[in-house]
This record gives C-alpha cells, sequence and structure tokens, in this order.
C-alpha cells in the first residue's frame, strides 16, 4: 500500500508499505476523510519527537472498516468510524489511573504518526477496535467528522483541565483550530467574557462566531499587558494555551488572578525550558496552577463529542477552509500547514471508493 511519510526530520514524501496486519481485537481501515495537522509539522520540521525514518503521517481520520479481529464485538466490516487521534491501551496501569492517552509511558497512547504508521495511508491500524473508535453518526459528513479526532478533543480538554465554568473570564492564546475548538467549549461550558489571541482574519472571525468577546493581536505588545487594560487590571481567572510557544506561560501569568488555572494543550516542539517568573507566581504562593495535557478519547468519549456535534451545539463547518479530494493531495495539504497562509483553518482529504 501506498502512503505519505515522514521519511526523516525535514523530509516528506511517498513511501510503498505492506498492508497492516489485523490482531484478533483490532480493526484495519481505509480513510474517508483526513485532515492535516500542526502536530505533523512539529514532528517532521521541529524532529520534536526525536527521529523517525518512513513514518506514515496523520492522526485525524474517519474510516471505513474493512477487516476486523475475531474478538471485535461490536464493529464489523463496512462500518463508518471516527478514529481518535489517541488509542490507547486500555487495560495498561495508566488506563487504570484515568490517563489512558499516557498509556505504557508519556503521551503513549499517541500511536499513529508518533511511533506508529498513520491515517495518510490507503490502509491503516486501529488497536483495541471495541474501546477506540466510534460509528460514525448517520447523516454526519465524514470530513466535519474528522475534527472529532482531534480539534475538538484537544481544544475541549483546555476548557477541562482549566475547570471553566459559570460567569468566568478566559484567555485562550492561539485561535488556531485548537484554539477555536476551546473558544467554543469554553462557550459551551458558560464562561462569561472570552478573550481570543491570534491575528488570522478567518481564525478571528470564527472565534467570535463561537463566543470570543475579545479579540487580542499578540503582535500589538505583550498580551498580558493587554488583558490587564481591558479588564481595569482585574485579570482572568483562567488560561487556555493553544499557540505561542515555550516562553508563553511566563508571558501571560501575569495577567492570572490568584487561585487561576493555566492549561496548556500547545504542542511544544522546540526549546529546553518552561519558565515560570517568581514574582508573577505569588513568589511560589499564588495558588496558581500550571497544567497542561494530551487529549483524551476512547469510543464514550468520541461519542459523547459527536453528539454535540449531531444535535447541533456546535457547528465546526467554517472550520474546513481547504478541501482536497484524494490520496494524490496529502502532500498538497500537509504543506499547507506548514505554510499557514492567513486564510488557512484546517485542510481536509476526502476520499472515494469504487466498490
Ligand atoms: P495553529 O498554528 O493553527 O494556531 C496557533 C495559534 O497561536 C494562532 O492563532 C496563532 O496566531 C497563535 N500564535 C502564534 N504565535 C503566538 C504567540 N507568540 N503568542 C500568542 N499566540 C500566538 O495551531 P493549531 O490550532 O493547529 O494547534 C495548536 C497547538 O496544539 C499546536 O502546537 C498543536 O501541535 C497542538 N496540539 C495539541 C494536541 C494535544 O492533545 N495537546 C493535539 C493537537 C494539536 P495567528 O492567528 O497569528 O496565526
Ligand atoms: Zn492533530
Amino acid at each position: 500500500m501506498r502512503g505519505f511519510a515522514m521519511k526523516k526530520i525535514g523530509e516528506v514524501g511517498w513511501v510503498e508499505k505492506e498492508a497492516p496486519a489485523c490482531g484478533p481485537l483490532d480493526a484495519i481501515c481505509r480513510p474517508l476523510a483526513v485532515a492535516a495537522c500542526t502536530s505533523d509539522i512539529h514532528t517532521v520540521y521541529e524532529g520534536a519527537v526525536g527521529e523517525r525514518t518512513d513514518m506514515i503521517l496523520g492522526h485525524e481520520a474517519v474510516g471505513e472498516i474493512m477487516e476486523v479481529g475475531e474478538l471485535v464485538k461490536d464493529f464489523k466490516v463496512g462500518d463508518k468510524v471516527i478514529i481518535p487521534a489517541i488509542t490507547p491501551d486500555w487495560g495498561s496501569l495508566e488506563a487504570q489511573r484515568g490517563f489512558a492517552q499516557h498509556s505504557g509511558g508519556t503521551l503513549g497512547g499517541w500511536k499513529f504518526s508518533n511511533f506508529k504508521d498513520g491515517v495518510f495511508a490507503e490502509l491503516f491500524h486501529v488497536n483495541e477496535a471495541d474501546a477506540n473508535l466510534a460509528l460514525l453518526p448517520e447523516g454526519m459528513d465524514p470530513a466535519e467528522a474528522t475534527m472529532i479526532s482531534d480539534m475538538i478533543p484537544t481544544g475541549f480538554h483546555g476548557v477541562e483541565l482549566a475547570e471553566v465554568t459559570y460567569g468566568e473570564d478566559v484567555l485562550v492564546v492561539g485561535i488556531g483550530p485548537v484554539g477555536l475548538m476551546a473558544v467554543a467549549g469554553s462557550a459551551l461550558r458558560g464562561a462569561g467574557r472570552i478573550f481570543g489571541v491570534g491575528t488570522r482574519p478567518n481564525c478571528v472571525a470564527l472565534a467570535k462566531e463561537y463566543g470570543a468577546t475579545d479579540i487580542i493581536n499578540y503582535k500589538d505588545g505583550p498580551i498580558a499587558e493587554q488583558v490587564m487594560k481591558l479588564t481595569d487590571n482585574k485579570g482572568v481567572d483562567k488560561i487556555i494555551i493553544a499557540g505561542g510557544d515555550v516562553d508563553t506561560i511566563s508571558n501571560v501569568i501575569d495577567c492570572i488572578i490568584p487561585g487561576g488555572i493555566i492549561s496548556n494543550v500547545n504542542y511544544l516542539g522546540s526549546g529546553e525550558y518552561v519558565k515560570v517568573p517568581r514574582e508573577a507566581w505569588g513568589v511560589g504562593m499564588g495558588h496558581v496552577r500550571i497544567t497542561g495535557g494530551l487529549m483524551p478519547a476512547g469510543r464514550m468519549r468520541t461519542e459523547r463529542l459527536a453528539n454535540i456535534l449531531s444535535n447541533g451545539r456546535l457547528d465546526v463547518s467554517g472550520m474546513l477552509t481547504h478541501k482536497f479530494e484524494g490520496l494524490e493531495s496529502l502532500p498538497e495539504a500537509l504543506e499547507l500547514m506548514n505554510q499557514k497562509p492567513k486564510e488557512l483553518i484546517k485542510p481536509v482529504v476526502t476520499f472515494s471508493y469504487d466498490d
């Protein structure tokens, strides 16, 4: 089979591989829609998780099941399914501890396009199908449903980690597709004022649609100063970080209230240290919590996220700014993610088959 791969750090290209084998608990799928992700860019061009050779990229997909293992109970050949970016080993001790995304070690549930071939291929393998897959709801557009693989669960996880609740003031740093879902998730959880930080015009427009009350341009000066000005020096209750770099936490901590939470879902692709400024952190006694996490996954979670779309509580159609058809367009879709032209939010590739 063919796949579009990271050949080595800094280089992508096509590879030919054996079709993946199906274990007793697993499924083999072909793609119906896949989306390219900023994480693939960190992995290939920053070498953020280290060297990889001929590893097929992609981890956001909706697919059709071509084969199931003999122990799979709830899925069959021909089912259309949402495949989460993270596919944990559900029997692991980490899963039993409540952190399945780290099964087998830190970030261990992130298999696709990390240490296993991803979904940018004619066929791909899904471990523990019953626990990791979710049926695509009847009538749901596969391209839109790819947002349930990673963008919705990651943005929403930022909201969960920040424990956003009714009436709070929330700062969302970064309004790319992940940050946009953090804005939408904060609004769904009842936030009062929502500050979105970003510049791309499409993202700004969609952030407002999703509930951002204020937009901050990080190029206009320090984010924290702008927030303090807009809030009469009060600051915000919660900060969700979905963009920037290793210095972003230290750049925004000045505008959080004592007892606030900073949650990071940004993939810190380069830099050695995340620094916490002593004074802004209340000289160690400000009760400001700093946390960060990889999206949780699993069938139940994925079905629940699909339920939000099915019931019209969230419309992700505006996120899909660039649409392509067929395997051959994968390089172009990925390169868009690398270049980030200003009209881009998310590129998605759909597939059609004769059989
Ligand atoms: P984008 O690059 O599309 O968006 C990044 C956002 O951050 C943009 O709004 C950008 O603004 C803004 N930004 C850039 N530089 C700064 C800065 N210095 N200060 C403040 N804001 C800045 O990324 P995605 O939304 O696709 O992804 C966001 C991050 O989430 C990535 O690192 C990705 O790898 C990660 N991720 C994490 C996952 C997890 O499970 N934790 C899963 C999936 C992704 P502008 O409008 O100017 O471009
Ligand atoms: Zn992704």
